[in-house]
């Protein structure tokens, strides 16, 4: 089980269902409203309001930020327009040249970014392998440097210790981000790790319906929160009001969708780990996933997705995805529909060759995002869709 007594168990649904109702600034409106003004009035001259230009800040966009670190414990931060303006906005927070540590095996566009800001001079990164212990130990020959992760990994869903990472940072002089994208605040707190901060995209489980694109960084401090807000505000990368007032919509239900998209994930990996055609399947929620004692006592849920290895490689996943009904091939996560991902021709394309086999992303690599359907039907599915696989003989099976 998963720890139950993590504090976005208990009071995390009644923060999220009840942000911002029945604001008395309104007309009485019992849902906030949206506030699409991209300008506000000066009360008089050289006197703006609290909002004078919806690039800087909006009522609207506003409230899903406080909601949002408030659910994370944050001071506070900025929404982006793109989990990847929430990655760029987060980097400016490093001096020029700074060091950045991270290890190779995390979502494809951060490292495509980071690899040409290193090119650039304007951050030194440097890759670790993907264990804590290599992360801890690049983490005392680099004092001072920012450390980037991302847990559970994409798409291994490799368990990263936050608090013992931050305690290394913080030893050391450095700074920690946390990519919180894959559990969202109400399966982890990585600022109550010691996370300095987090970064999210709000694509994902957090909107939860697969119908905005958007991000987020939540700072543990005031100052690095402001900073945020000035670099977002500089760069040009808030969000739009409209996504933010969808992004709030889909929140209110985040820890109901999750509990859900975790069960059937969970039953669908057990199921998966006996099925004869797949080489190993990685989930946190299983005892067999090196991770797991890690992920009871660190996560508030195990998530909602599932990553597993076909015997069949490439032309096994080609026929698994035109066999799949209710799993769509499509990138992204989190929502409420079940998708089917092919990492090594999709989310990680834009690595090379040489990155992908480093960070152990194969052809025969299949990364699921559970959604809210019926357990026994997705199960169904993809019973009828392994049918045709070829099995492996018990000399090849191997443990995750
Ligand atoms: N971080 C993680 C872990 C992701 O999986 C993704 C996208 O898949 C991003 C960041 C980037 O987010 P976006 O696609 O919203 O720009």
């Amino acid at each position: 089980m998963p720890n139950a007594d993590l504090p976005p168990a208990s009071d995390l649904a009644t923060h999220l269902a009840r942000a911002g109702v029945a604001d008395p600034r309104t007309f009485g409106d019992v849902m906030p409203p949206l506030h699409l003004s991209s300008n506000y009035t000066f009360a008089s001259l050289a006197e703006p309001r609290r909002f004078d230009y919806t690039r800087s800040g909006n009522p609207t966009r506003a409230l899903l930020l406080e909601t949002l670190a408030q659910a994370e414990g944050a001071e506070g931060g900025v929404v982006t327009a793109s989990g990847m303006a929430a990655v760029a906005v987060a980097c400016r927070l490093f001096p020029a040249g700074h060091t950045l540590l991270t290890p190779i095996d995390g979502y494809g566009g951060t490292r495509r970014l980071l690899d040409a800001l290193d090119r650039r001079g304007e951050l030194r990164v440097v890759t670790t392998a993907a264990s804590d212990d290599a992360l801890v130990d690049a983490i005392r020959r680099h004092p001072s440097a920012a450390v980037w992760v991302e847990t559970p990994t994409n798409p291994h869903l490799r368990v990263v210790d936050v608090a013992r990472i931050a305690r290394a940072t913080h030893e050391h002089g450095g700074a920690l981000v946390v990519d919180n994208t894959f559990l969202t605040p109400a399966g982890c707190r990585p600022i109550a790790l010691g996370a300095d901060l987090v970064v999210h995209s709000t694509t994902k489980a957090i909107n939860g319906h697969s119908d905005v694109v958007g991000g987020a960084v939540l700072a543990r401090r005031e100052a690095d929160a402001e900073s945020l807000a000035w670099w977002a505000n500089a760069l040009g990368c808030t969000g739009s009001p409209f996504d933010a007032w969808l992004t709030l919509r889909g929140l209110r239900t985040l820890p109901l969708r999750l509990a859900a998209q975790e069960r059937t994930a969970l039953e669908l990996a057990h199921w998966l780990e006996a099925h004869p055609a797949v080489r190993c399947v990685s989930y946190p929620g299983l005892p067999s996933h090196p991770g797991h004692t890690l992920a009871s006592a660190q996560q508030a849920s195990f998530g909602l997705i599932v990553t597993f290895e076909l015997a069949g490689g490439m032309e096994g996943v080609r026929r698994l995805v035109e066999r799949l009904r209710h799993f769509t091939l499509a990138e992204s996560l989190g929502g409420v529909e079940s998708l089917v991902c092919h990492p090594a021709t999709m989310t990680h394309a834009c690595l090379t060759e040489a990155q992908r086999s480093e960070a152990g992303v194969g052809p025969g690599l299949v990364r699921l995002s559970i959604g809210i359907e019926a357990a026994s039907d997705l199960r169904a599915d993809l019973e009828a869709a392994l049918r045709t696989q070829p099995a492996l003989s018990a000399r090849e099976a191997t443990p995750v």
